[in-house]
This record gives structure tokens, C-alpha cells and sequence, in this order.
């Protein structure tokens, strides 16, 4: 049986529906499960009985660990199946941002990430991304916190990889009759898979998309992204017009910085080349450390520079992504359960 963390609002009410329940029960249960605006005492003998049948997906704190930047916490969460994964809440009063997990590690295996090293252990369920959310929302209330204002599929692994689940789950966390974070508040990155981003082109979903291109030629990129060789950058930045297009959202691109390998003014100035006259907004990352990746983030001067002549030449928007968490591995590409 699902838990019902994995059903969206609709598939509630069908269940209900044919469990011989009315589904206007479904509104009261939502607000039970991810409001806590109501107690079991508002709900009628019939529906507290069909729900003390039902469950939902179970994520046990295994450690939390505050950074010193005094607004990164990770938590190491454990599923039923003892299988562990990361969240991490990042922000502070009234404006906290989730970074959740879509995967037990990755697929993809690019070579600076410590997700990809670990290798692939598996899918989350939708109930288990809902969870994480619902988790942290519990988390800030108990605090006397406001709840989260953003979420970010950025946690461990690919999220495209994992389509379906992932849908539904942002289905449900942007259900205003519950979680209700607005789907433009709501982030999805991606390596670059696209398969994935082409499916959500078609839907139309008005989440925000963020594709990581760390490379400005297929040689360079296919040594940091093995999957490029899969999805080489041209078929994916002619991707992302057709979303650009088709969604009328610009599409993130990020870029993370690593010393000698892509932060010279030629490579900025190539990147420049590629993204000039896209509906993109750059996004730059300067390296996190991990375990197994020798390589180095470059100099504040240098990360301005790289700056500076995306903006004067490609004539696009770009930002650098604070560092966040680096001090208990809660930064990009830190996470390894
Ligand atoms: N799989 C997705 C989302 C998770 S990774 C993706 O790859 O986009 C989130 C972001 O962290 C990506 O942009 C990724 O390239 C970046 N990242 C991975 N390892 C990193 C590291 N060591 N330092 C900085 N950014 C890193
Ligand atoms: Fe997977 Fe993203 Fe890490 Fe690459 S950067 S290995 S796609 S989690």
C-alpha cells in the first residue's frame, strides 16, 4: 500500500472515493498531514479509522549537524529500509530554503561530485522526497520558525533520472491545499539529462530549471560529466531553447568553478560565445571540496573576473552562489549519505 505521502491531491480523493469514503474528506486529511492546522479530532469516526489503517513514509534523524556559517544545518535522515540520505535547510527566519534529495546517491558519476563517487544505490519514492520537506517543515515549527519558503532539488543524486517520482512529489509539495511552497519557489537541477528536461518542456511545469554545463566544449566537459558523451552541449542547449520557448522561463545555467580546469578568461569568454542571445542567467559555484577530486576552487579575484566577462560579452545575468555548509559537507556536491 502507498503511503499517503505518495499520493497527490487527486489520487487521494480516488482513493477515498473507492474505499466508500466521500473525497471532500481529502481537504481535511491534507491539512492533517502537511498543516498541522487541524488535530484527529476534526476528522469524522469513518475517516480517523481509514486513516489509523494507513501510513506515512517514515524519515529518522540519524544526525544533524549545525555548519558555523550559523544557517546550514544537514540532516542525515534514514529511511524503513535503513537506506540514509541528506537534507539540508540553509537560510534563516522566514526564509529557509530545503535542499532535498531525489536519489541514494548518483548515476552520473561526475568526477568533482562525492554523490556521484558513491555510485548509485537508488531511487527515492515521492513519498520519501515529500518526506524529507515535511520533515524540515516539523523541524522550523518546533523551533518556532516560520516554514520553508523554497525548496531546491539539489540534495543527492539526478533528478531527472528519477521522472515520475520527482513529479509527483513536487505535485504535492506545491499543492496550496498543503505544503504549498509555489511551484516558482520550487528549483530543479539537473546534469544536464535531456530526456528529462524534454518531458518537462511538454508539461509545462512552471518549476524553475537549472542545468549544470561546467564545460564550454564537449573535450572539456566530457572529462568533468562522463554523461556528456550521452548528451553532448549542443543537443543541450538547443534543449533548453525548447524549454525556454515552450515554458516562456529562463533556464539557470550553472557553472562551477574549478582552478585550471575552467576558470580562465578563455574559457569565460567561450562560455560567453555559447550562452550569447540565450534566455539563460549564469549561476557560478567555486569548487566545494570533496574526498577522491584533488581539484581546487579558484580565487575570489579570479571568480570576479570569470564574472565579468560572461556579463560584458554574453550579455546575460550571472550570480555566484554563496558558500554554504562547506565546514559539515552541506555544500553542492558534498552530500555522501
Ligand atoms: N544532479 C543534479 C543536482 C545535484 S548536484 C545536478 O548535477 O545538477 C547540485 C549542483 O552541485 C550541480 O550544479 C553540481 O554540478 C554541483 N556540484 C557537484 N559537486 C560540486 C562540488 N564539489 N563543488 C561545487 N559544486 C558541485
Ligand atoms: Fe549526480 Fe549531480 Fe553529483 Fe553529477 S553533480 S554526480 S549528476 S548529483
Amino acid at each position: 500500500m502507498d503511503s499517503l505521502y505518495d499520493l497527490t491531491f487527486t489520487h487521494l480523493e480516488d482513493t477515498l472515493r473507492n474505499e466508500g469514503i466521500k473525497a471532500i474528506h481529502a481537504q481535511k486529511l491534507y491539512r492533517l498531514l502537511y498543516k498541522d492546522s487541524i488535530t484527529l479530532d476534526d476528522l469524522t469516526p469513518g475517516v480517523r479509522d481509514w486513516l489509523s489503517k494507513r501510513t506515512t513514509t517514515k524519515a529518522t534523524v540519524v544526525r544533524d549537524i549545525a555548519s558555523s556559517d550559523g544557517c546550514t544545518r544537514k540532516f542525515v535522515l534514514c529511511f524503513d529500509d535503513g537506506q540514509e540520505i541528506e537534507t539540508v535547510l540553509m537560510g534563516y527566519r522566514g526564509r529557509y530554503t530545503a535542499c532535498i534529495s531525489s536519489q541514494a546517491g548518483c548515476a552520473m558519476g561526475c568526477v568533482f561530485c562525492a554523490t556521484g563517487k558513491m555510485g548509485f544505490k537508488r531511487h527515492l519514492s515521492a513519498g520519501e522526497m515529500v518526506a524529507q520537506v515535511r520533515f524540515l517543515n516539523t523541524h522550523l515549527a518546533s523551533e518556532g520558525e516560520e516554514p520553508l519558503r523554497n525548496v531546491v532539488m539539489m540534495g543527492m543524486g539526478e533528478p531527472l533520472h528519477n521522472y515520475k517520482e520527482l513529479m509527483t512529489a513536487l505535485e504535492i509539495i506545491s499543492d496550496p491545499r498543503g505544503i504549498c511552497i509555489a511551484p516558482s519557489r520550487i528549483s530543479i537541477s539537473t546534469v544536464g539529462h535531456i530526456p528529462g528536461i524534454k518531458k518537462l518542456a511538454e508539461a509545462g511545469t512552471a518549476y524553475e530549471l537549472s542545468v549544470s554545463l561546467h564545460g564550454a566544449s564537449d573535450v572539456e566537459r566530457d572529462a568533468l560529466i562522463p554523461v556528456n558523451k550521452r548528451w553532448p552541449i549542443a543537443d543541450l542547449l538547443e534543449t533548453c531553447r525548447i524549454y525556454s520557448e515552450k515554458t516562456k522561463r529562463k533556464v539557470l545555467i550553472a557553472w562551477t568553478l574549478i582552478e585550471g580546469a575552467n576558470d580562465s578568461d578563455d574559457h569565460a569568454i567561450r562560455l560567453a560565445q555559447l550562452l550569447k542571445g540565450r534566455q539563460v542567467h549564469v549561476n557560478l559555484i567555486p569548487l566545494n571540496p570533496t574526498e577522491g577530486f584533488d581539484g581546487q576552487p579558484p580565487s575570489e579575484e579570479r571568480v570576479l573576473a570569470f564574472q565579468r566577462i560572461i556579463k560584458e560579452t554574453a550579455e546575460v545575468p550571472v550570480t555566484i552562489r554563496q558558500r554554504r555548509g562547506i565546514d559539515v559537507g552541506a555544500g553542492c556536491g558534498q552530500l555522501a549519505g
